[in-house]
């Protein structure tokens, strides 16, 4: 560790300089630096300033990854893993980012020594000189060929059965989409012998398209751009020719299982069913509507159904709702076809946007959609749902020079209700929209009066909580964490304040329930994010860089952009990832939890680092805490504060157990809560990394939080015992 080191402020300088994309002209420092900063990973420093641009240094997981030896690679340029068939432009748009000083993924295809094929991400950190210009070129690399191929296997095995009725012989796949509309199948099961006719050797590769009708390949582009930029997944059918010339209809149902927004790259897994004879037989045309993928009437009343017998069985609120573009037809007849069609597939993809992953949106008829909210915290939890909705649709639509602005209505029915069959609930849903319609339009009715007025009486918490945001009355303090062994800061926590123009200052327990019940905790963490972020570049600007954790909650965590919104916050304020931790509560519930892993994962591995919050209060199962991309372990407060004065010898190995569960994981172990010198000792004895507490500091203010120590000067000031 750089501790042990004799220069150890210079080489955290230095590190430091070098998470921000800078290092000093010093190769040996930089290798030393960068292979602290890299610990373990696969990766590359090359000397741009010699010929050739020769690889000076390569980690052991380089030689893993590649097969080469040391000696076998050093001296050549990286490109040696490449082949013809290599994607060479994109090797060439990392040059061109190298030269302008930026960093850029790129995927590209490589080849180990033993000749085999493997999908090399890697991360090309330009590293400039003191003079500005760029000398060396860091490569961070990552074998995913595992997630492109084998993964896509796994996933689309897994999928088959809940995802595919029918008959027909079907086979899986995987597939690479690129940003030029191409798709790259780089996996597929010999099944597709059975259905294409054709073997597994020929169409891997670009092959696929081609095998697609004339008359289809437009609809075929429109559904790969849609699964690339959407995610998600897509069920369409469209139209194949086999090896001897026939045509066949197919189903093709695919599922984004990783993505590259940097490489503008996603990897799709999926399976590919001939129906034909369907087709043929004139049967409905499978239940997904063709236009915008989403489910069509029969899933709708399926899902009203199951959600009727779930609420009746086990109590809670759900609501279904119906809801028209208002102007639609109008807009339809006098406009152009295809414009038309856009504008229902953008509606669609908005209000997919505005709902979580547990919703179920469907198609019903040209400008209208079912909404099925499954799973309501109360009947009143609906009206935020519909101001969304509606949110999305009123904001205008471009297309091309064309602005068109909408509004729609919408049709509620809440369950439970009397009605004993799904067409039922839908039908007084349609009812409602109709009454809502006659107002005028842009509004929403609900299929029963009582519950209608009940509902609409929010609690005046609610309505507070929203003109809080509107007022910015929030605030962001900041608790220090420091590491044990030295008493440094080792970054901070964010912790949001409210502050109340009559009530004063509010700590989240007393406005964190309202916020979620009036789902306005996803709007709160694009604040807090966006804040902290903004705040940790300030500090890293002013020369005191630290790492600030923000807490996400379970809302947030369900996110489907959650991926694509702390990138596009830490482009925003140029923070390097390694500078933000993202703080997730142990007692987020399990369904949150799933759905979150993948997109926690890809934030990670942006370099974010992911903490586990309140360790111990909830029954983590161990295998859960292996599978979790977490860099960090939060003890919490409560098992803390049972190992001081006189503590009982159980607490005391119980930390302690925990503590050593941290350390077998490869956890950071932090200790929350830290409040006397004997506790913080004691911990110091188990080999707690960090703590976090106030005996070193309270949340403070980001003024007062900036300089080691500086923080004791505001307690002193406001009372608090300094004890630092
Ligand atoms: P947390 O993330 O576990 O944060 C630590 C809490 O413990 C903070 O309370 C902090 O002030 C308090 N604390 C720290 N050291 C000590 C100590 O030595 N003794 C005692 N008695 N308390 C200490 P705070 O700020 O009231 O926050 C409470 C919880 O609210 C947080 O727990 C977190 O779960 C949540 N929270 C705070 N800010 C946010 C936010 O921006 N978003 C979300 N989703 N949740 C937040
Ligand atoms: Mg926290
Ligand atoms: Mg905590």
């Amino acid at each position: 560790m750089a501790e042990s080191r004799d220069t150890p402020d210079r080489l955290r300088h230095v590190r430091e300089r070098v998470l921000s994309g800078f290092a000093e002209d010093d190769a040996g420092i930089l290798v030393e630096v960068v292979s602290e900063v890299l610990a373990g990973e696969s990766f590359t420093v090359s000397d741009l300033r010699r010929v050739g641009q020769p690889i000076v240094h390569l980690s052991d997981g380089f030689q893993v990854m590649t097969g080469y030896r040391r000696e076998e690679s050093l001296g050549r340029d990286l490109g040696f893993l490449m082949r013809d068939d290599t994607d060479q432009s994109e090797a060439r748009a990392a040059r061109e980012a190298t030269r302008d000083g930026r960093a850029a993924t790129i995927v590209v295809r490589n080849y180990r020594k033993d000749g085999s094929l493997f999908w090399n991400e890697q991360r090309h950190h330009p590293v400039k000189d003191g003079r500005g210009r760029v000398g060396h070129l860091v490569v961070v690399q990552r074998d995913i060929t595992e997630l492109v191929h084998a993964r896509s296997a796994n996933e689309a095995a897994r999928q088959l059965a809940s995802s595919l009725g029918g008959e027909g012989a079907f086979f899986s796949y995987g597939a690479l989409l690129d940003g030029r509309g191409s798709v790259e199948v780089t996996w597929v099961h010999e099944a597709v012998r059975a259905v294409l006719g054709h073997d597994a050797q020929a169409v891997l590769g670009g092959a696929l398209t081609e095998l697609v009708v004339e008359e289809d390949r437009e609809a075929f582009a429109a559904r790969l751009e849609a699964l690339r930029t959407g995610g998600g997944s897509r069920r369409d059918r469209y139209r194949v020719r086999t090896v001897d010339g026939r045509v066949r209809w197919v189903e093709d149902f695919a599922a984004v299982s990783w993505s590259s927004p940097e490489a503008g790259l996603v990897a799709v897994h999926g399976v590919m069913r001939d129906v034909s004879a369907e087709q043929r037989a004139g049967l409905p045309v499978g239940q997904v509507e063709a236009g915008t993928g989403l489910p069509t009437l029969s899933v709708f009343d399926d899902r009203i159904q199951q959600t009727m017998k779930r609420v009746r069985r086990t109590g809670g609120a759900a609501a279904v709702l119906v809801l028209e573009l208002d102007n639609f037809e109008f807009v339809h007849a006098t406009m152009d076809h295809r414009l038309g069609e856009r504008l229902v597939r953008e509606a669609a993809r908005r209000l997919q946007r505005a709902l979580r992953r547990s919703d179920t949106l469907a198609w019903l008829r040209p400008g209208a959609f079912g909404v099925v909210l499954p799973d309501l915290a109360d009947p009143g939890a609906v009206l935020p749902a519909i101001e969304k909705l509606l949110a999305w649709i009123t904001r205008p639509f471009e297309d091309g020079n064309v602005r068109i602005e909408l509004s729609a209505s919408v049709g509620v029915a809440m369950l439970p209700n009397e009605a004993r069959a799904a067409a039922d609930v839908r039908v007084k849903a349609e009812g409602a929209l109709a009454r809502a319609r006659e107002a005028g339009g842009g509004r929403f009715a609900f299929a029963d009066l009582d519950v209608e007025a009940a509902v609409q009486e929010r609690s005046t918490v609610e309505r507070e909580l929203r003109e809080a945001f509107s007022g910015e009355q929030f605030v962001l303090h900041y608790q220090p964490r420091i590491r044990l062994a030295d008493g440094r800061s080792a970054g901070v926590e964010a912790l949001v304040r409210w502050v109340h123009p009559e009530r004063g200052l509010l700590p989240p327990a007393a406005f964190l329930p309202q916020l979620v019940r009036a789902q306005l905790s996803d709007a709160l963490f694009e604040w807090v994010l966006k804040k902290a972020v903004e705040q940790a570049t300030a500090w890293r600007e002013a020369g005191t860089p630290r790492r600030v954790a923000v807490n996400i909650g379970a809302e947030a965590l369900e996110r489907p952009d959650l991926e694509h919104l702390v990138r596009r916050t830490l482009d925003a304020a140029q923070l390097h990832p390694g500078l933000l931790e993202l703080e997730l509560h142990e007692h987020t519930r399990a369904s949150a939890l799933e759905q979150g892993i993948d997109a926690l994962a890809a934030v990670r591995r942006m370099g974010v680092h992911v903490a586990l919050d309140d360790f111990g209060v909830a029954d983590t199962n161990l295998s859960l805490l292996r599978v979790m991309p977490l860099d960090t372990l939060k003890i919490d407060r409560s098992f803390v504060s049972r190992i001081g004065e006189g503590a009982d010898p159980c607490d005391v190995d119980m930390l302690r157990a925990m503590v050593a569960l941290g350390h077998s994981l490869r956890l950071i172990v932090v200790a929350e809560g830290i409040e006397t010198p004997l506790q913080r000792t004691r911990l110091e004895g188990f080999a707690v990394h960090e703590g976090q507490g106030h005996l070193f500091s309270q949340a403070v203010p980001p003024e007062y939080a900036i300089v080691d120590g500086a923080a004791s000067s505001w307690h002193r000031r406001n009372g608090a015992t300094p004890v630092h």
